[in-house]
C-alpha cells in the first residue's frame, strides 16, 4: 500500500506529518505522493479540500484520511495526538471505506469557446461582488425563477455544513445523494420574486443558472475561482464520481454536527 502525506505549512502540522512519515516507513508502508492508494491530509478541512483538488483525476483509486491540527473538522476526524493509532490502522488496512457525493459543474462561455468541467467537494458559488447579480434559474430544463441578489450557492451534502450553512441552507446527512441550492441575499419585493428558501434536488435532476450579464460574476469551485471568460450558463449535477474515505472508525454524522456547532455541556 502507498500513502501520500499532504500537509499544510503550519508548524504543528509539519511535526505531525514528520511523525506520520517515520511511523509509516517503520511499519513497511511506502510513501508515494504520485500514485498513492491513501492520501492522509494534515491540517484542516481546507487542507483536505486542497488535497481533493490535487488528486481529482485519481478519485476512483484513492481513499482519504484527515488529521486535524486545529479544531475538529468535517473531513478531518483524527486528532494530532492519535497519530500512532492511525499508523496502526494504516499498516493493518483492509480497504474499509465510505464514499460521499460530489458536485459537477459545467461552464458554458458567452463567446462559444470550449466549455469547462470541474468537480467540487463542498460547493460552487456564483456571485457578483459589485452590483446585483441577475440570473435565470432552470431546474431539469424548466424555467424556475429569475434571481436577483448577491449570488447562489450550490453545495454537496458534506459541503452543507460549510458556506451553505452560513447562508441559511439545511445541513444534509451525506448518505443522501442530493445537491442543494441556497440563496445569498436575494432581493424579494413586489417586483422581484425568488423561492426565498433553500431547495434540494435528487440525482436525476440538474440546475442551470444563466446570468443575464455575462461579465462581472465570480464563479467559485470550493476555494478556487474559475477565472476568465464571460459565462453564459453554469450547469450543476450530482457527479458520477464520489470521494472515498478510509473508514477505520465511524463517527455518527449528527454527533459531529453537534460537536462542531453546538458543543453544549451535556446534562
Ligand atoms: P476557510 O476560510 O478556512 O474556510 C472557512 C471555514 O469553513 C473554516 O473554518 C473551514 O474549516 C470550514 N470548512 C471548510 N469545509 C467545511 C465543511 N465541509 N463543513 C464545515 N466547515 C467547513 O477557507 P478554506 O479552508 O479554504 O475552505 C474553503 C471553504 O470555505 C469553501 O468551500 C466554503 O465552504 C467556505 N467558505 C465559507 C464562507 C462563509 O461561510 N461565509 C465564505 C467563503 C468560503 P478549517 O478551518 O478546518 O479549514
Ligand atoms: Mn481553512
Amino acid at each position: 500500500m502507498k500513502v501520500s502525506i499532504y500537509s499544510n505549512n503550519g508548524q504543528s502540522s509539519r511535526k505531525v506529518a514528520a511523525a506520520l512519515h517515520r511511523g509509516l516507513t517503520a511499519g513497511g508502508v511506502e510513501i508515494d505522493s504520485l500514485n498513492p492508494d491513501i492520501v492522509v491530509t494534515v491540517g484542516g478541512d481546507g487542507t483536505l479540500l486542497s488535497a481533493f483538488h490535487h488528486y481529482t483525476d485519481r478519485l476512483d483509486k484513492i481513499r482519504f484520511v484527515g488529521i486535524h491540527t486545529g479544531h475538529l473538522g468535517f473531513y478531518t476526524d483524527w486528532r494530532d495526538y492519535e497519530v500512532n493509532d492511525l499508523i496502526q490502522s494504516l499498516v493493518q488496512d483492509n480497504g474499509q471505506s465510505v464514499s460521499y457525493p460530489l458536485l459537477t459543474i459545467q461552464v458554458d462561455y458567452a463567446d462559444g469557446t470550449q466549455s469547462d468541467q470541474a468537480l467540487a467537494l463542498n460547493e460552487s458559488t456564483i456571485k457578483k461582488v459589485s452590483g446585483t447579480m441577475v440570473a435565470d434559474v432552470y431546474i431539469k430544463g424548466e424555467f424556475f425563477e429569475s434571481f436577483r441578489g448577491d449570488g447562489l450557492c450550490i453545495s454537496t451534502p458534506t459541503g452543507s455544513t460549510a458556506y451553505n450553512k452560513s447562508v441559511g441552507g439545511a445541513v444534509i446527512n451525506p448518505r443522501f445523494n442530493a445537491i442543494q441550492m441556497a440563496e445569498i441575499a436575494s432581493i424579494n419585493n413586489l417586483v422581484f420574486r425568488t423561492l426565498g428558501s433553500p431547495l434540494i434536488i435528487p440525482d436525476d435532476e440538474w440546475i442551470r443558472i444563466e446570468p443575464t450579464e455575462s461579465a462581472g460574476n465570480v464563479l467559485m469551485c470550493d476555494q478556487l475561482s474559475i477565472e476568465g471568460r464571460p459565462v453564459k450558463a453554469i450547469t450543476y449535477r450530482i457527479a458520477q464520481q464520489r470521494i472515498s474515505f478510509a473508514e477505520y472508525r465511524h463517527t455518527h454524522f449528527w454527533q459531529r454536527v453537534e460537536t462542531s456547532f453546538i458543543g453544549r455541556e451535556r446534562p
